[in-house]
């Protein structure tokens, strides 16, 4: 039995491949020197860093490698681009209510309430109003604009592209927090949409580790994240972390966007079934299903019983899941993604997250499907 079989937190994080793990060790065995030295053998993993952002920077359609930052994960690169973003821009910024907290409690130190425009999801889609974000632009005030590519709790995706593009027309600022994304949909266009940030663990690449493109042009001046040594050309001080860089560019070029593609198509249908199970025989509740979605996601809100209790029973049966909320979990603070979609508090403790990966076979989604529908009994 496969180690990862019954396992459905993949948005929560993922196991490192087989090419990541190898190409960890090789990395840590033959190259564990300070890629900064000077010395002869600093400088071959000086040259090892220089071609892993090659590498990078070439998956993502990137002729500048000096675009690539990286990091120690999302979480660090989504709060320094707030902060870069906060510093350099006039006005407002815009995000999306459902934004993960890493972009959104980072928006709200350093730019505050009173500079911070939140852009409402529809509730049947989890996606923002395009048109509603053009009109805000052209009234003005709005110095740029920070919206996820790809949801983590309920998996719907934001019209990242028409959001982008609007930005680059308007001449402010966009990042978006693909996190998410990277490994699981085609990358075509993300390197032309200004700032991405990426996380290994996110795909089979590792955790601790992710990365930070810059646009092309940069408003107020380069980006720095950590202050202090030379490092990453100046925009992040501290020593590279070669290994787990190693690793998740290796888990990164294992698909191409041909292979995300086909995944899609094949892994769709798996979660599909689960869904239509768990709706007609239990009353589930799908969240987002009216919109765009990734593949492997489902948030639902089950008819009776409290999350935890369906949790801690799936897991006895051998399942893991989410669910997907620091509220569910006992903590009490309501998820700002589910009161975004328009969910009473009573409704968030009965939500629960499942999310496949890309081996998750098509058996496994249902006796997912059949466990949950097993009931609390
Ligand atoms: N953004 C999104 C959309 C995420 O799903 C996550 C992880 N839950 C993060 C950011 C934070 O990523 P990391 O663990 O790499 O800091």
């Amino acid at each position: 039995m496969s180690a990862t079989r019954g396992y459905f937190d993949h948005n929560a994080t993922t196991p490192m491949t087989a090419a990541a793990r190898a190409a960890w060790l090789e990395t840590e065995e033959r190259h564990w020197h300070n890629p900064s030295g000077l010395y002869r053998e600093a400088g071959g993993a000086g040259r090892v860093l220089g071609d892993l952002r090659a590498e990078l920077a070439d998956r993502f359609g990137i002729d500048d490698p000096e675009r690539v930052v990286f990091t120690s994960g999302a979480t660090e690169a989504n709060n320094a681009v707030v902060r870069h973003l906060a510093e350099s821009v006039p006005g407002r910024i815009a995000i999306p209510e459902v934004e993960h907290p890493s972009v959104a409690v980072a928006v709200e130190g350093c730019f505050g309430k009173g500079r911070t425009c939140f852009l409402p999801v529809d509730w049947g889609t989890g996606a923002v109003d395009v048109a509603k974000l053009a009109e805000g632009i052209s009234r003005g005030g709005i110095g740029a604009v920070s919206a996820m590519a790809a949801n983590n709790e309920t998996g719907a995706l934001q019209p990242w592209r028409e959001i982008a593009a609007l930005c680059r027309e308007a001449r402010i600022p966009f990042h978006t927090d693909a996190a998410q994304w990277i490994g699981k949909m085609p990358l075509a266009g993300l390197g032309e949409v200004g700032y991405v940030t990426g996380s290994g663990h996110k795909f089979g690449g590792g955790k601790g580790v992710g990365f930070l493109i810059l646009p092309e042009e940069e408003p107020g001046g380069p980006f720095h994240g950590f202050v202090g040594g030379p490092q990453e050309h100046g925009r992040r001080a501290g020593t590279e972390n070669l290994p787990a860089i190693a690793a998740m560019v290796a888990a990164l070029l294992e698909r191409d966007d041909e292979a995300l593609g086909v995944l899609a198509e094949r892994q769709a249908p798996f979660r599909d079934a689960f869904e239509a199970r768990i709706a007609e025989e239990l009353g589930a509740r799908v969240l987002a299903e009216k919109g765009p979605r990734l593949w492997n996601t489902s948030m639902f809100v089950l008819p009776h019983g409290k999350n935890v209790k369906w949790l801690a029973r799936l897991s006895q049966r051998g399942f893991a899941v989410s669910t997907g909320s620091a509220c569910s979990a006992g903590k009490g603070n309501p998820s700002a993604v589910m009161m975004a979609m328009g969910l009473d508090y009573e409704e968030m403790g009965r939500v629960l997250r499942v999310s496949g990966g890309a081996g998750t076979t098509e058996e496994e989604w249902s006796d997912l499907a059949g466990a949950v529908l097993g009931g609390l009994g």
